[in-house]
């Protein structure tokens, strides 16, 4: 989005409203996919030769799941925008599009897991576990502690 300079009055001003989900850049991304606007709750003020913009902003996306694959919706924010950008007052307008993507793609979650007691997939065959048990699961365990016993010994 755009700020229009001339537009912010020496006390400051406050806008709120939305940018399309294009402006995130992630069509392409196998992991996130943006659901709807990305809506800015912002006041822009002048400080001295700059222009002062703190606010906050969210984002509805769909993440995937690091434990079963299942994509989730989730609400992606940060609340703590806070920029300083040079405005001489003949400027025109300061683009901060760059500066919201970014936010935003540092609040993503680095491991996101659809809920905290996610079972996820089995090894073994695959399936997803928060569905039901599989049938290998059982021999899976078992394996498993035969291995641990013969290390012991
Ligand atoms: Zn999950
Ligand atoms: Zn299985």
């Amino acid at each position: 989005m755009n700020i229009l300079i001339a537009r912010i009055p020496e006390e400051g001003m406050h806008f709120d409203g939305d940018d399309p989900a294009e402006i995130m850049g992630l069509e392409n991304d196998p992991f996130i996919k943006v659901q709807g606007d990305v809506v800015y709750s912002l006041y822009a003020q002048h400080v001295s030769e700059e222009l002062v913009v703190r606010g906050k902003f969210a984002v509805d996306v769909a993440l995937k799941c690091a434990r079963c694959s299942e994509f989730f919706s989730t609400t992606v924010s940060d609340s703590d925008f806070l920029r300083a950008y040079p405005a001489s007052k003949d400027a025109d307008q300061i683009d901060i599009t760059e500066d919201i993507r970014e936010a935003l793609l540092l609040n993503m979650p680095g491991f996101a897991v659809c809920s905290e007691s996610c079972k996820g997939l089995c090894v073994q065959c695959g399936k997803n576990l928060n569905e039901g048990p599989c049938a290998c699961e059982k021999s899976g365990g078992l394996d498993a502690w035969q291995a641990l016993d013969n290390l012991n010994l």
